[in-house]
């Protein structure tokens, strides 16, 4: 047997051992060598030929000797960027098993279905797939401008292209749309995709756009974003953390009117 990766969840906290230069989640034979009081487990896949495991622990839970528990923004940039990506997949998974426990249609404490990733209404047979929302993220160019708000969403005064959830019954493109005019009273078109990202806060798909701008003026102070305006390459705000698509979206423009973010990231 190989040890194995294992993603330890307490709350919204990963069990990581802090080293000084990278940080690493625990690869062992089995988990119970930690002796942890251990509310569930989930295999998730591979990660370079080892097998993964999602961990969900008690809340009081303390952590072992040498290990610390982090939430998972804090980690960014602290453990390898595969092991970030199957963590937000092991998080995804604790938070959908914990939050569907019982039926949401008959009330009925529910079991793991035998073959497929849900849990099952042993009632009324109700099936409860993992829950994955969507959401579209579009940075508007109008020349050498960009159009960026500041959300009341963020505690800091950082600015961000736009955001917003997919509503039902909506394509992407005309979430984009929507999204855009009612945050700023701006009209886009040429509406392209740009790449997507999972983003396990808690559970949302990100996939993101590019649009030009064609018509209407900035109103602001709508109730999701104190501010919007017109930036260049040459005039940057504060911007959102590197590891968001946001920040990628951002570095695309950057790099296509020939300037490096600040700070030194890539968009790829
Ligand atoms: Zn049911």
């Amino acid at each position: 047997m190989e040890p194995a990766w294992w993603f330890v969840f307490r709350e919204d906290d990963l069990l990581i051992e802090p080293q000084s230069s990278q940080a690493k989640v625990p690869c062992l034979l089995d988990v119970a060598e930690l002796k942890l009081p251990i509310l569930g487990e989930h295999y998730i896949g591979r990660l370079g030929g080892r097998h993964c495991y999602a961990v969900d622990v008690n809340i009081g839970t303390t952590a072992p000797e040498t290990m610390t528990f982090e939430g998972l923004r804090q980690i960014y940039g602290l453990i390898d960027e595969d092991l970030f990506r199957v963590a937000g997949r092991a998080a995804q998974i604790i938070h959908w098993d914990r939050t569907h426990q019982y039926c949401c249609r008959c009330g009925a404490k529910t079991k793991s279905h035998y073959t497929e990733r849900a849990r099952e209404c042993p009632q009324c047979g109700l099936l409860h797939f993992p829950r994955l929302d969507p959401a579209i993220i579009v940075l508007v160019e109008r020349g050498s401008e960009m159009l960026l708000a500041r959300s009341r969403r963020f505690s800091a005064p950082v600015y961000s292209v736009l955001a917003g959830f997919v509503e039902p019954g909506e394509t992407l493109e005309e979430a984009v749309i929507r999204e855009v005019y009612e945050e700023t009273g701006i009209g886009v078109k040429d509406i392209r995709y740009f790449r997507s990202q999972s983003w396990p806060f808690p559970h949302s798909l990100m996939i993101g756009f590019t649009a030009t701008y064609a018509s209407g003026q900035i109103t602001r102070g709508d109730e999701e974003n104190l501010d919007a305006g017109w930036f260049t390459a040459d005039n940057l705000p504060s911007l959102p953390s590197k590891m968001s698509i946001a920040r990628k979206l951002i570095v695309w423009f950057l790099e296509k009117h020939g300037k490096v973010d600040p700070s030194g990231s890539k968009s790829n």
